[in-house]
């Protein structure tokens, strides 16, 4: 008996295939883990570049931003070097603020794989955030519903003769024929600008669109012509409710030949190239809707004598800003969590020291989507004039100067000056 014991290779089979679960089991466990620390790693990346960014320019060229680390995170997830459990496993520890940096992303349906299992789950906690900024007015509506008798005239149509679309005496006219550089563009104290960046997006264009249609307030666009030609019915919703657009680039590469550019890009930019990258974003708006407004503003803030100049030649208005929003942060850099009713502080502490100024937004941020209706409240309430930028002869609308000019050589610039 013990002899068959010994030499039953059946029995030997087993010890070692007993052996190799077990060793393949560690270090299919240890293999989970590292990656695991590895997409979390690239997670913690970006939210700390992010953090200690200076600007917007400096977060975009940041490593780890938050669209450079997904596409890696893609490309490696249709490798096969990482599954949608180790992303969804760092998403979860992620703290809600921080996950906020990943939201434009996260809603994009090129990664929807990714996230496959918790797509849902992530979506949902960051639905759920973004609500917990809107239960005060939600609570207000709820009281003045429970007593209509002790209510006073209702608010919505008080807002809606405050400013609506007959009464002019919000738009500012521009001249751009003689060129146009706007930084505070000429508002006369108490007189606020809002302005929309990098959209139109699908995701949150329509919830800044309703926030200004529910305020009455018209606001000055600048889209991106990529955005413009992937979501043409968001635009055509921006046109229908009486916002004035002018363009922000096609792809929102940074134009100019200068050091800083190249860092962004990976390569120093032509003006030929540039000013291809600016028509290109009159271009898409001008076919989606048989108009374009005579307005841009350059990616980053960053522009050249060159560039400033075949704008002003070509009959354009340069808008600049002077209140930033910095709503693309999660944290400042001290990290301190910069939520939605830090921004709206941090933009009326600022507006209040400078009383009057064009303020930066962008409306692919649900930051700033959320943060809207409660900041024009406020803005109103201070005692501030909400204006929009309109051309003063309408029919440049509809002539753009700017995509039938010609590229001026380097020598032929000309000193603009700002307003
Ligand atoms: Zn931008």
């Amino acid at each position: 008996m013990n002899v068959s014991k010994r030499n039953n290779p059946l029995d030997l089979v087993f010890v070692w295939a007993l052996v190799f679960i077990f060793i393949g089991g560690f270090f299919t466990l240890s293999g989970c883990t590292n990656r695991r620390s590895e997409v979390s790693q690239r997670f913690d990346d970006s939210v700390s570049q992010n953090q200690a960014a200076s600007s917007y320019a400096d977060w975009h060229a940041a490593p780890a931003h938050s669209e450079k680390v997904f596409s890696t995170l893609l490309s490696q997830f249709n490798r096969g070097d990482v599954t949608s459990k180790d992303v969804c496993a760092s998403l979860a520890d992620m703290k809600i603020e921080d996950l906020t940096l990943f939201e434009n992303e996260i809603r994009s349906t090129e990664m929807q794989p990714l996230l496959g299992d918790c797509d849902q789950e992530v979506k949902g906690r960051l639905d759920a955030y973004w609500q917990s900024f809107k239960k005060t007015d939600e609570k207000v509506e709820t009281k003045e519903d429970q007593a209509p008798k002790e209510a006073p005239a209702p608010k919505a149509e008080t807002k809606k003769t405050s400013q609506n679309l007959e009464d002019l005496s919000h738009i500012h006219y521009v001249d751009v024929s003689q060129g146009y550089f706007a930084v505070t563009g000429d508002l006369l104290p108490g007189q606020v600008a809002l302005t929309f960046d990098d959209g139109p997006s699908r995701e949150t264009t329509p919830e800044v669109l309703e926030a200004l249609e529910q305020a009455n307030v018209h606001a000055t666009f600048f889209t991106l012509g990529n955005a413009v030609r992937a979501n043409p019915e968001i635009l055509k919703e921006v046109a229908a409710q009486g916002h004035s657009i002018g363009s922000h680039s096609t792809t929102h590469r940074c134009l100019p030949a200068k050091r800083i550019c190249e860092k962004q890009n990976g390569y120093m930019m032509s003006v030929t190239d540039a000013i291809k990258d600016i028509q290109g974003g009159h271009q898409a708006i001008r076919d989606v809707l048989g108009w374009v407004d005579p307005f841009f503003r350059f990616p980053f803030g960053e522009s050249s004598p060159e560039l400033k100049s075949f704008l002003q030649r070509s009959g354009t208005g340069e808008f600049y800003w002077s209140i930033d929003s910095n709503d693309w942060r999660a944290r400042l850099p001290d990290g301190t969590v910069y939520d939605v009713d830090m921004m709206i502080d941090n933009v009326m502490k600022e507006l209040g020291q400078r009383k009057r100024g064009i303020i930066l937004m962008h409306d692919i941020q649900r930051k700033t989507a959320t943060a809207l209706p409660t900041l024009i409240q406020k803005i109103r309430d201070a005692g501030y004039e909400l204006m929009v930028f309109r051309v003063k002869d309408e029919q440049i609308r509809y002539q753009s100067g700017l995509l039938t000019a010609k590229i001026f050589k380097a020598s032929q610039t000309e000193r603009v000056g700002s307003r």
